[in-house]
């Protein structure tokens, strides 16, 4: 299965997909993770990176996509991955689907997590918090949250309606209990929880 997790920052795509990761071995594919890791190498890539995530804008397409094309061609992407936080701008979608047409493939279903503003500054402040002292993601504060949902608002809920046109998208509501908003993205896409091989060696 060829996923999206779409939704707005703190909705709770990356706890999601790492649940979906786990149960189905469908592989995670976090570009803001991937995108941080570059942003600690050191170099004047890695620290253009780190300038462009903490200021809450987007990294330039033709990063994001060859990122993405390179990735999804190994091996542990083979039974299927979940993209969590991409394609986020029309050129990202208008590339990926690009790139899966010559593969063959398509996008099985777009994920949509649906979460109240007001719930995400909670969230954000939350996972600060959490992480502790310097530990925090430089973006992960009020002030920067802002800018992200504006860029969201204004890149990234655009692509949506390229999906809904080809009868891919599930809407899922965010504010349930994660458990529950695990359940419910589950049943939208027809899975059924863990083969048993899996539920004994969940990290194949
Ligand atoms: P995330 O962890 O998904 O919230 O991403 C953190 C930051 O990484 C974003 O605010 C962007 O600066 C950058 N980023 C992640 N994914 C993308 C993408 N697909 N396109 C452009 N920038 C991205």
């Amino acid at each position: 299965m060829q996923l999206i997790m779409f939704g707005p920052p703190g909705a709770g795509k990356g706890t999601q997909s790492a649940r979906l990761e786990e149960r189905y071995g469908y592989k995670q594919l976090s570009t803001g993770d991937m995108l941080r890791e570059l942003s600690k190498s050191g170099t004047e890539l890695g620290n253009q990176l780190k300038e462009v995530l903490e200021s809450g804008q987007l990294v330039s397409d033709d990063i994001m996509v060859s990122m993405i094309e390179q990735r999804i061609q190994q091996p542990d992407c083979k039974d299927g991955f979940i993209l969590d936080g991409f394609p986020r701008t029309e050129a990202q979608t208008k590339a990926l689907d690009t790139m899966l047409s010559k593969r063959g493939t398509t996008i099985d279903a777009v994920v949509v997590m649906e979460v109240d503003e007001d719930e995400l500054f909670k969230r954000i402040e939350n996972r600060a918090k959490e992480a502790g002292e310097g530990n925090a993601r430089a973006d992960d504060n009020a002030e920067t949250l802002r800018k992200r949902l504006k860029v969201y608002h204004d890149e990234t809920a655009p692509v949506l309606p390229f999906y809904v046109a080809k009868g891919v998208v599930k809407r899922i509501d965010g504010m349930a209990q994660m458990d529950d908003v695990t359940a419910a993205i589950e049943a939208s896409l027809g899975l059924t929880g863990p083969s048993d091989e899996r539920k004994a060696a969940p990290g194949m």
